[in-house]
């Protein structure tokens, strides 16, 4: 079984599907995709997004707002502790820093991010770090604020290998999404190489950066198999494999998950 780690779906492109949301969920379960974590990018659209994934339970959500969405202001703490408490909520974010389209909200940025990682930190719940173009203060505000106890991931990985390794010492998984099979990630590639399979999670981060050979369609999250097959041919091992370990590090780190994997064992 395969676990899609980061989707919105709530952003989802259902035309293919005649607008069926259910549809959609049975493509992905016929290719083995069995859960997937549909991430939260503000609170303005939360309630929204969190109704309509409670009556499927093999989807869970966050709780977060987007780094980029700075037209949100300051981040209310109280209000995301309140909403980590609801059920099906397995993790806080997407949160982080984007400093390749933003440069001018970088305070506000940062003091969302904080409050982000203090929030999962009171609450068990692992982080999910969106990170562009800002290594270093990423690094440095996980590591004075985050909790190595919750972890996190830092998800559609495409820093470098010595980033990567700084995040797992953190207690964080790298998430790697479909950019991996881009012709142009080669260096990308190399860093899959690079990271043990352990610290690794697979993701679409649907609607967005649909894998090759489906690049410039809509992304959806059946298309996380198109990721773990890549991964499983740059590791020179099974895709079963891929599947298998990467949904064991999902059920490690989102530890709310119900894991059925492990009930039927
Ligand atoms: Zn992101
Ligand atoms: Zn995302």
């Amino acid at each position: 079984m395969f676990i899609d780690s980061h989707c919105h779906l709530d952003k989802l492109d259902l035309s293919g599907y005649d607008h069926n949301f259910a549809d959609m969920l049975q493509a992905a379960t016929e290719r083995r995709v069995s859960k997937m974590l549909c991430v939260s990018i503000s609170l303005q659209a939360f309630e929204a997004m969190y109704q309509s994934i409670l009556p499927w339970s093999q989807v869970y959500a966050s709780v977060g707002v987007h780094p980029l969405h700075t037209d949100e202001g300051e981040v209310d703490k109280n209000q995301l502790i309140e909403l980590c408490q609801r059920e099906r909520i397995v993790a806080v974010g997407e949160t982080g820093l984007d400093y390749y389209y933003q440069q001018d909200t970088v305070e506000l940025q940062q003091a969302n991010f904080i409050t982000h990682l203090e929030v999962a930190g009171e609450s068990g719940l692992p982080v999910i770090v969106h990170t562009r173009d800002a290594r270093e203060d990423t690094l440095r505000l996980i590591r004075q604020h985050g909790s190595a106890n919750s972890g996190g991931v830092l998800h559609c990985f495409t820093e470098s290998w010595e980033m990567a390794k700084a995040a797992m010492d953190e207690n964080y998984l790298i998430s790697f999404s479909g950019i991996i099979t881009f012709r142009n990630a080669a260096e990308l590639r190399e860093v899959v190489q690079q990271v043990p399979l352990e610290s690794m999670l697979i993701e679409t981060d649907s609607p967005y950066l649909a894998p090759v050979p489906f690049r410039g369609k809509s992304n959806e999250p059946k298309y996380v198999v198109e990721v773990a097959k890549c991964i499983a041919e740059l590791k020179g091992i099974a895709v079963e494999e891929v599947a298998e370990v990467t949904s064991r590090n999902f059920h490690r780190l989102f530890s709310r998950v119900e894991n059925d994997d492990r009930l039927s064992a």
